[in-house]
């Protein structure tokens, strides 16, 4: 496959890691493609995932370079191992579910602790930040994220639906008391609700739990209000609730992009597809649709 070497500046303004970043010619051409896409477009919808927070150096939450892979709950090539259990004598899926942190909730926590140690620090990367800069420039611009570090919403994402929770928000599992934290830093494990002592939570959705309806009936009535590009950005895609947007717009007409460097579940419904990692691509979309902005 050709492939560009683009060893500029960009990667500096995008803050990726790495020294260069290339593209291959045709995906160089399916940027060309979005921008022809976005130009009259006026609503889109954003679905991103672990591979956008990957680019602000988090870890994954599991898969091939996943927390838990570090465990042995994954092998080295990233293959899940049933029966592999955590330092605990449980599967993960076991440790971080709804009936642990009923029955023991410092085993949950014990994990809670380590999934916000590892993504303490991490800031929006360019990714997040071209989002939140489109929201000020499209009539609405709303984002679906699997991942539950925040960092949308401190780029400045307003309309974000996080499905999977957020872990800097606390509940109580007994009363109405919530609290949002920095980090867990300084945090008495588990930690008790100062009005009544009942065990606090994180929003975040636990293995064995729902997502929150109100959030997907949200996207739901965005979808009727239509989009105009739906962009599938460093997700896997093997949720239902995150594949089942790209397929209904594939259905409906609607344009799909997906941007990963990764082939996943919905790779073959998608109508462009740049095989690149999330920040990089994205600033680059933005760069170049905003050449010689306003356009009249
Ligand atoms: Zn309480």
């Amino acid at each position: 496959m050709d492939t560009i070497e683009q060893a500029d500046c960009r990667i500096e303004q995008a803050d990726c890691r790495g020294s260069t970043f290339s593209l291959s010619q045709a995906d160089e051409r399916a940027i060309d493609v979005v921008i022809d896409l976005l130009r009259p477009a006026r609503r889109l919808l954003f679905i991103t995932g672990a591979g956008l927070s990957a680019d602000s150096g988090l870890p994954t939450y599991r898969g091939r370079d996943g927390l838990y892979s570090r465990d042995g709950l994954f092998s080295r090539d990233g293959v899940y191992r049933d029966g592999l259990t955590t330092p605990h004598g449980m599967t993960i899926e076991q440790a971080l579910s709804g009936p642990m942190l009923a029955s023991r909730p410092e085993i949950t926590w014990h994990y809670l602790r380590e999934l916000e140690r590892s993504a303490r620090g991490g800031v929006p990367n360019r990714g997040h930040r071209v989002i939140a800069e489109m929201e000020n420039h499209f009539d609405a611009v709303w984002t679906v994220t699997q991942n539950v570090d925040g960092l949308h919403s401190r780029a400045g994402s307003r309309q974000v639906l996080d499905v999977h929770g957020n872990l800097h928000d606390l509940l109580c599992t007994q009363c109405d008391y919530k609290v949002t934290v920095p980090d867990y830093a300084d945090l008495a494990l588990p930690p008790l609700c100062p009005r009544c002592q009942g065990i606090l939570r994180p929003t975040v959705v636990l293995f064995g739990e729902q997502v929150p309806e109100e959030k997907l009936a949200r996207l739901w009535y965005e979808f009727g209000l239509g989009f105009d590009v739906v962009f599938s950005v460093g997700t896997s895609s093997l949720f239902e609730y995150i594949a089942l947007p790209v397929e209904l717009a594939r259905a409906l007409g609607i344009a799909t992009v997906e941007i990963n460097p990764e082939t996943t579940a919905v790779t073959p419904e998608v109508e462009v597809k740049i095989s690149g990692g999330a920040a990089p691509v994205l600033d680059l979309i933005w760069q170049r649709y905003m050449v010689g902005w306003p356009w009249w």
